[in-house]
Parts: structure tokens; sequence; C-alpha cells
């Protein structure tokens, strides 16, 4: 039986007192790719930060590889890359491999020197991500696509096997934002990592994860792709609380 990475169980969370999540339920497995979308502000961002620890639900549990929360020490198998991190500018003095290498630090103890294993595991993570050819560049030299493809493989340097991403795209031209996402689509596919993706592009993503949740405060459907696609768009709609009509653009869906 497939191993559950993350487990909610009717989770509720309130910001003073405001209900912003109510009764989440939700198993993520190995090697499973889920796209986690709803509207902004449809507690979202929340929901990752209970996830990571960050925030504390007032009822529910969470378990994250098996463990309860509070008892789960090992951090590394979940890489995370947040929405504001490609917001380097042009003078910011770190090479592309440094950033990547600095994703090990936890591992190698802040202040020791990188080892070589070090160097080949970042060069590793950074051709996983189309970008071994940049490691010498400028962080701030890159475009916003490229800089997120390399917080992504500095995410992959710690050999996480779940990636949790919110809204990796803000930032990313739309011409490169498909190229983005056929990336993480080869890296579930091709290297079993699973992944929690949160975007409010219903599109895109739909496409690419085997499994879609819908969050609005409740979650409103949870299942697997095709599941989702023979929703109807009022359903979406209803949920979204606005007219959405869904274009699909099957990126790279073939290969699955
Ligand atoms: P999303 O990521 O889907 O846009 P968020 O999880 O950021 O949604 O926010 C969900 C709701 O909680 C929103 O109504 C937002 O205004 C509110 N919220 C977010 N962060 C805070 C906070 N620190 N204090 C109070 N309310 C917040
Ligand atoms: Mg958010």
């Amino acid at each position: 039986m497939k191993n559950i990475l993350i487990e909610l169980d009717d989770v509720n969370f309130n910001y003073e007192h405001t209900a912003v999540l109510e009764n989440i339920s939700l198993k993520v497995g190995e090697g499973e790719f889920w796209a986690l979308i709803g509207p902004n502000g449809s507690g979202k961002s929340t929901l990752l930060n209970i996830i990571l620890g960050l925030l504390t639900p007032d009822a529910g549990s969470v378990k994250l590889f098996g463990s309860n929360i509070e008892e789960f020490k090992q951090r590394e198998r979940i890489g995370f890359v947040s929405q504001k991190s490609n917001s380097f500018n042009s003078g910011f003095p770190a090479t592309v491999l440094e950033v990547v290498r600095s994703g090990l630090t936890r591992k190698t103890g802040l202040f020791k020197s990188f080892s070589k294993k070090d160097e080949k595991k970042a060069v590793e993570a950074l051709k996983i991500v189309g970008m071994d050819r940049f490691k010498s560049r400028n962080i701030g030299e890159l475009s916003g696509g490229q800089q997120q493809r390399v917080f992504i493989a500095r995410a992959l340097a710690g050999e996480p096997e779940l990636l949790v991403m919110d809204e990796p795209t803000v930032g990313i031209d739309q011409q490169n934002v498909t190229s983005f996402y056929s990336m993480l689509n080869e890296l579930n596919r091709d290297h079993g990592i699973a992944i929690l993706l949160v975007t409010h592009e219903i599109d895109l993503v739909t496409d690419l994860a085997t499994h879609v949740a819908c969050l609005n405060r409740t979650i409103h459907f949870h299942g697997i792709q095709s599941e989702y696609k023979k929703m109807g768009d009022e359903k979406i709609s209803k949920w979204y609380g606005h007219p959405v009509r869904r274009v699909h653009q099957h990126v790279e869906e073939a290969k699955r």
C-alpha cells in the first residue's frame, strides 16, 4: 500500500475570530502530484503553513510521513519553495551554485565548509531543473522563472520525498510558466517526488497534476484529475464564488 505523506483530519483554523479553514481532511500519498487550487483568500497559504508546522490548527490532526506533526523530526524529507523566493535583484552577491548548496546547510552544519559531495549534489539538482549551465552565474542576473528553478534545485539538493510549493509561478512570464510546469511534471514522473502545489492558475496545473483539491475555506472537491475534469464549470464557479471557465491547455499531458 502507498505510504501517506500528509494526512489532515478534520483540521480547523481561525485567525482571531475569523474561520479560515473548516473541516479539512486530505491525504497525500507517495508519488502523487496534488494541485491545491482556490481563489485569493481561500486559505491556501494558511493550509500550507499548517502542513509545514508554522501554524497550529485549532482543532483536528496533522500527520506527516505517518507521525503526528508534533513528533515529526525529519524535516529534510519535505522541500519547500515559497511564493516570494524569486525576488533577488541583479546586485545580489551569490552564485546559482551557492544558493543551491545553501539548501544543504542543515545536514552539513552552517559553518562547516561544503564538501565535494555537496557540490555534486547541488550540480545534480541543477541538472534536474535544467539550470546546471548557469551554476556560476549571479542569481540576480536570472529571470524570475530561472530563479524559481534554482530554488526548486535548492529544495531538491536535500533529496526530499515531497516538494511543497506556494504559487511558485508568481512573477514568471506567461510563456515560461508552461515549461516550468512541464519540469514539475518530469520531477514527479521521472524522479518519483510527490508534489503539493498551491496555485490559483486552475488551467495549466490541473492538466499536470494526478490529483486536485479545491479549497475555499473548506475542501469542496478532492480526487483524481479525471474526476476533477468531469466536473462542470458551473460547479467550480459555485465554490470559487465567481464564474470560472476552464481552458484546457494539455501541457505535456500525453506523456502521463
Ligand atoms: P490564500 O493563500 O488562499 O490567498 P490565505 O491563507 O493567505 O489565503 O488567507 C486566508 C484568509 O485569512 C484571508 O481572508 C486572509 O485575509 C486571512 N489571513 C491571512 N493571514 C492572516 C493573518 N496573519 N491574520 C489575520 N488574517 C489573515
Ligand atoms: Mg496564498
